[in-house]
C-alpha cells in the first residue's frame, strides 16, 4: 500500500497521492509546505526591506552612480545625509534619549545639472512617497497662489493618502531660490511670495503636526483636514541661486584678508565657486537664518561639460540612447547610434546652452521620422550616424528646442 513519506498517511486516507521518484506525498502536505514556503518568502522579504533601509552610504553612492553622472560632492553628503535620516527613523522606536536632529538637504547647482534627478532617485531606492513643489507658486496664506500645505496635499497624493506612508517620504522643494527676500529691508513692502513664504516653510521644514487639505485649494474652506506629522519626512531644496558665485567670491576675498591671505587665496579655485559654497552665501542671497538652520546639509551641483554631456547619453541605467534602443527593439530593429552621432548630439546641446535636458529634445528631433517611419518598414537593423543626425535637426528649428 502507497503511503505519503511525509505524514505516513494510507492513500486510501488522503484526498491525492503523489508519487516521486522515491516516495509519495499527500495533498495535506502539500498544503503545509507551500504554507512554509509563502511564511519564509514573507521574512525573507521583510528582511529585505530592512536591509534596503540600511544601505550605507557608500552603497547609497553606487545606486546614485547608476542613475546620476558625476556630481561626486553631493552624492556623497546626499548619502551621508539620508542614512542619518533613516538610522533617525530606526533610533526613534528605540526611544534613546540622544535626539539625532533631521537632516533636510539644499543643493546649489544651475538648472538641468540633476538636482531633481538626485532627489527623485533617492525616492525610487528607498521606495519611499516622493513628490516635487515648486517654490514659485507658493504664497503667503490668503494670497493668490498655493498655501504651504498643498505641499503635504501632493505627498498624500503620492502616496494614495497612506498617511504612514507619506510621514515617511521625501519632499523636493525646487526653485528655493525665488522665495529669497527680495530686499534688505523687509518692511518696504510686503513680500507675499518671499520671506512670508520662508516663515510658512519653517514649520514643515522642522517637524510639526499640519493638517492638510486633502484636495488642496482653498476653495472648499469645510473640507476635512487630515493631519500629517512631518517630523520624518525629508525635505530636499534645490535652486540655481544665480550670481551666489559673487557673494562666495567676495566672502572668500573679504576672508582671506589679513589672514595668510595670499596662501589661502592660492588654493581658491577661481572656476568654480560653488564649491566653496557656505550657509552666509544662502543668508547674503536673501534666505533667511532660521530656514538655512534647518536646511543643514548644503551641498552642489557642478555645471556639466562635454564629458559628463557624453556620458548621460548612455551611461545612466535608464539612458535616453537605452530608452531608444529599448522602443525600437519592441518592433524587432535593432538601433545604433555611432560616436559620431553622439557627439553631434553634445556638440549641439553645448552649442545651444541646452544642457542635458537639451539632449532628450535634440535626440527627439534626429529620431522623429525614423519612429514614424521604421515600425512599418522591412529595415531590421539602423545606425544613426552624425550626417543622418545633422540631415534631421537642420530641419528643425532650433529656437523651439530651446524653449523645450
Ligand atoms: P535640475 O533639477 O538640476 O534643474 P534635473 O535633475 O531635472 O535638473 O535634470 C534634467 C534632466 O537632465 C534629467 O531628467 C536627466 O535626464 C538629465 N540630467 C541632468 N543632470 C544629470 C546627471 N548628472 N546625470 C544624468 N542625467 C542628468
Amino acid at each position: 500500500m502507497d503511503k505519503c513519506s511525509f505524514c505516513g498517511r494510507d492513500k486510501k486516507d488522503t484526498n491525492l497521492l503523489i508519487a516521486g521518484i522515491s516516495g509519495h506525498i499527500c495533498d495535506s502536505c502539500i498544503e503545509q509546505a507551500h504554507d512554509i514556503i509563502k511564511e519564509e518568502s514573507k521574512v525573507n522579504s521583510d528582511l529585505n526591506l530592512n536591509e534596503l533601509k540600511l544601505l550605507k552610504p557608500t552603497e547609497i553612492k553606487t545606486f546614485l552612480d547608476q542613475y546620476v553622472i558625476g556630481q561626486d560632492a553631493a552624492k556623497k553628503y546626499l548619502s551621508v545625509a539620508v542614512y542619518n535620516h533613516y538610522k533617525r527613523l530606526l533610533q526613534e522606536e528605540d526611544e534613546e534619549e540622544i535626539e539625532i536632529e533631521k537632516s533636510n538637504i539644499i543643493l546649489v547647482g544651475e538648472t538641468g545639472t540633476g538636482k531633481t534627478l538626485l532627489a527623485r532617485t533617492i525616492a525610487k531606492m528607498l521606495h519611499v512617497p516622493f513628490t516635487i513643489v515648486d517654490a514659485t507658486v507658493l504664497t503667503e496664506a490668503g494670497y493668490v497662489g498655493e498655501d504651504i500645505e498643498s505641499i503635504l496635499t501632493r505627498l498624500l497624493q503620492a502616496s494614495d493618502y497612506d498617511v504612514e506612508a507619506a510621514e515617511k517620504g521625501i519632499v523636493f522643494i525646487d526653485e528655493i531660490d525665488k522665495i529669497a527676500r527680495k530686499s534688505d529691508n523687509p518692511s518696504i513692502t510686503r513680500d507675499v511670495s518671499g520671506e512670508g513664504v520662508q516663515q510658512g516653510l519653517l514649520k514643515l521644514l522642522e517637524g510639526s503636526i499640519i493638517n492638510v487639505p486633502p484636495q488642496g485649494g482653498r476653495k472648499h474652506p469645510d473640507q476635512k483636514m487630515i493631519p500629517v506629522n512631518t517630523k520624518n519626512v525629508l525635505f530636499i531644496c534645490g535652486g540655481a541661486f544665480d550670481g551666489i558665485q559673487r557673494k562666495i567670491a567676495q566672502r572668500l576675498n573679504t576672508a582671506v584678508v589679513g589672514f595668510n591671505a595670499s596662501k589661502v587665496a592660492e588654493k581658491v579655485d577661481q572656476e568654480n565657486f560653488l564649491q566653496y559654497i557656505a550657509p552666509q552665501d544662502l543668508k547674503s542671497f536673501g534666505l533667511i537664518p532660521e530656514i538655512i538652520g534647518r536646511l543643514p546639509v548644503l551641498t552642489y551641483l557642478e555645471p556639466l561639460d562635454r564629458e559628463a554631456l557624453r556620458n548621460i547619453l548612455t551611461e545612466p541605467k535608464n539612458s535616453i540612447i537605452k530608452q531608444y534602443n529599448k522602443l525600437f527593439s519592441i518592433d524587432d530593429i535593432e538601433l545604433t547610434f555611432d560616436e559620431t552621432a553622439l557627439e553631434y548630439i553634445v556638440d549641439k546641446a553645448l552649442e545651444y546652452k541646452l544642457g542635458a535636458r537639451g539632449l532628450r529634445s535634440i535626440c527627439e528631433a534626429i529620431m522623429m521620422d525614423a519612429m514614424f517611419e521604421l515600425p512599418t518598414s522591412d529595415e531590421k537593423s539602423v545606425t544613426i550616424d552624425a550626417e543622418y543626425a545633422a540631415s534631421k535637426l537642420e530641419k528643425t528649428n532650433m529656437k523651439h528646442l530651446r524653449i523645450a
